[in-house]
């Protein structure tokens, strides 16, 4: 069966808090070529990245095309939602999911 975004969630919180943070020191490099450029974030005023890990951003308000499906970030990690900065991180909203 394929892996899903649960199956990376359960091997995540086996890695060292070393690891996790190695890991999404290279993911922001990335994100910086996706959210970076991406017209929801620009001109926001907004500097954080990796909404998929770290939730909604607190300036972005208005949705305006998400570049997280090419993402390589989101093909690794099996993230399967978009705009992490307007709806909540990839957890939150497996949660939503659930509960829906
Ligand atoms: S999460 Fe999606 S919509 Fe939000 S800044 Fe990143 S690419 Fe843009
Ligand atoms: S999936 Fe979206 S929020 Fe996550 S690293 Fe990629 S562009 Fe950034």
């Amino acid at each position: 069966m394929a892996k899903k975004y649960e199956d990376v969630l359960k091997e995540m919180s086996k890695l060292s808090e070393e690891e996790i943070k190695k890991r999404m020191e290279t993911a922001s490099k990335i994100c910086a070529n996706y959210c970076g450029k991406c017209p929801t974030y620009s001109g926001t005023g907004e500097t954080k990245l990796l909404f998929c890990g770290i939730g909604k951003s607190e300036m972005i308000e208005e949705e305006k095309g998400c570049m997280c499906p090419p993402c390589p970030v989101q093909s690794e990690m099996n993230l399967r939602w978009q705009y992490y900065c307007t709806r909540g991180s990839g957890r939150e909203q497996l949660e939503k999911e659930k509960s829906s």
